[in-house]
């Protein structure tokens, strides 16, 4: 892999996590990604914030009702 020399050159990659093609550019500042929330995937931020734990407590409440 090269390394990335200068931010003003733009050029097409794909996201690293849902393979769209993004233009690495200094103008996208997701990059790599191709969004802010492709971004938060990468770094954890998606299942360890709202999404996964919220749906752990209501499972475990579900199991003490049975
Ligand atoms: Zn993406």
């Amino acid at each position: 892999m090269a390394s990335f020399e200068s931010s003003e050159t733009a050029f097409i990659l794909q996201c690293p996590n849902c393979k769209t093609s993004v233009v690495f550019s200094a103008e996208n500042i997701y990059r790599p990604f191709c969004t802010q929330r492709c971004r938060s995937i990468d770094l954890g931020l998606w299942t360890s914030g709202s999404y996964a734990i919220p749906d752990v407590l209501e499972d475990s409440e579900q199991n003490n009702l049975q």
